[in-house]
C-alpha cells in the first residue's frame, strides 16, 4: 500500500510536473566506458566493485543541473544478471544502484534545497519473446517484478522503464511494476529515424496502450539522435496533455577507429532542447553518448524557461 512517506513523493513528483519542466541526467553507460568498463561486462556490478566511480558519475550529473538521476541498474533484471552468472545478486545489486544514487544525492543537497528524485531504471532483458523468440513471458515476467521489487524497497521516487522495443515486452515490465510497488512509473521505448520502434511501433500507438496499461507517463529514449525523437514525442504531444519524457542519443553514433562516436555537440542539444520545451515536454535528458557537458547545456535552457525568461 501507498505509505505516508511514499504517498508524499509520489505528489511531489508528479505535481512537480505540472508546474515545470524537469532534466534528468545523461549516460551512465558511456560514462563507465570513460572509467573503464569492458565491452562484455555488465556495468551493474560496478555498484559493488567501483562504487565510488558510479557515485563520482552521479555527482557529475547533478552539478550539471539534473533533478532526476537515473540508478545504474538498466540491466538489473533477472534474464540479464542470468547471462552474466550473477542473478543471485539481483537484490544486491539494484538496492547499491539506489544507495550509491542516495548517497550523491544527500551529499550534494547539503549546500542546496532543491527538490531531487531518484529513478530507478529497468532495461529489456534482451530476449526476443515468444512467439518470435524462445523467451517465454511468464519467466520474463519474474525477471521484472524481482527488479521492481528490489527497488521499490530500496527506496526510488519513481520507476522508468527504458530502451524497450517490443510493446509486448514493455506491458509485461510495466504489469510486474505495477503488481509490486505503489511508486509512479514512466514507459519509455526507443524510436529510429523511420519514427517507429525496431518491432514497428509508432509513438500514437505507444501512448495509446501504454497509458492504458496504467503508466503515469511515456516517453521515446536511445535509438536516434535529438531530431527523430522530436518528431517522435511531437506525435505523442498531439494526442495526450499527460507527462511526457525525451531522452535522445547524442546523434546517431558511428565507428572511427574503432571507436564509437557519437556527434552531437552539447550545444546541439540544447538547441534540441528549447524545441522539446516548446511543445511541454515533461522530462528532458540525454541517453547513450551524452555526458554532463550536455547535460549542463540542456539545464540551463530548462532552467532559463521555467525562470520564464525565453
Ligand atoms: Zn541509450
Amino acid at each position: 500500500m501507498l505509505e505516508g512517506k511514499e504517498r508524499e513523493i509520489k505528489n511531489e513528483f508528479l505535481e512537480l510536473l505540472n508546474q515545470r519542466t524537469l532534466v534528468m541526467d545523461g549516460a551512465m553507460g558511456t560514462m563507465l566506458q570513460q572509467y573503464g568498463l569492458k565491452a562484455g561486462e555488465c556495468p551493474e556490478i560496478w555498484n559493488i566493485t567501483n562504487p565510488d566511480i558510479v557515485k563520482k558519475i552521479h555527482a557529475s550529473y547533478l552539478e550539471a543541473g539534473a533533478d532526476i538521476i537515473l540508478t545504474n541498474t538498466f540491466g538489473a533484471n533477472g534474464l540479464k544478471l542470468q547471462k552474466y552468472g550473477c542473478r543471485n545478486r539481483l537484490p544486491e545489486l539494484n538496492e547499491q544502484g539506489v544507495k550509491l544514487a542516495r548517497e550523491a544525492i544527500d551529499d550534494y543537497k547539503k549546500d542546496s534545497a532543491v527538490s531531487l528524485f531518484i529513478a530507478g531504471s529497468i532495461g529489456p532483458t534482451g530476449e526476443i519473446l515468444e512467439p518470435c523468440g524462445p523467451a517465454k513471458k511468464e519467466e520474463v515476467f519474474v525477471a521484472y517484478q524481482e527488479q521492481a521489487k528490489a527497488l521499490d524497497s530500496s527506496g526510488v521516487d519513481f520507476i522508468l522503464l527504458e530502451t524497450f522495443y517490443n510493446l509486448d515486452e514493455i506491458k509485461i515490465a510495466l504489469k510486474a511494476v505495477k503488481e509490486n510497488s505503489n511508486l509512479p512509473v514512466f514507459a519509455s521505448m526507443s524510436f529510429d529515424e523511420s519514427l517507429r520502434t525496431i518491432y514497428g511501433i509508432t509513438p500514437e500507438t505507444t501512448v495509446e496502450t501504454l497509458f492504458q496499461d496504467g503508466a503515469d507517463g511515456i516517453g521515446a529514449n536511445c535509438g536516434s539522435g535529438p531530431d527523430a525523437l522530436y518528431k517522435v514525442v511531437a506525435r505523442m504531444r498531439a494526442i495526450t496533455n499527460a507527462p511526457l519524457l525525451v531522452k535522445p542519443n547524442a546523434g546517431v553514433p558511428y565507428l572511427e577507429n574503432n571507436k564509437v562516436i557519437y556527434p552531437a555537440t552539447p550545444q546541439e542539444m540544447a538547441e534540441y532542447t528549447e524545441k522539446y520545451i516548446q511543445i511541454k515536454i515533461n522530462i528532458i535528458g540525454g541517453c547513450c553518448g551524452t555526458t554532463p557537458e550536455h547535460i549542463k547545456a540542456m539545464a540551463r535552457k530548462i532552467k532559463n524557461a521555467n525562470d520564464g525568461l525565453v
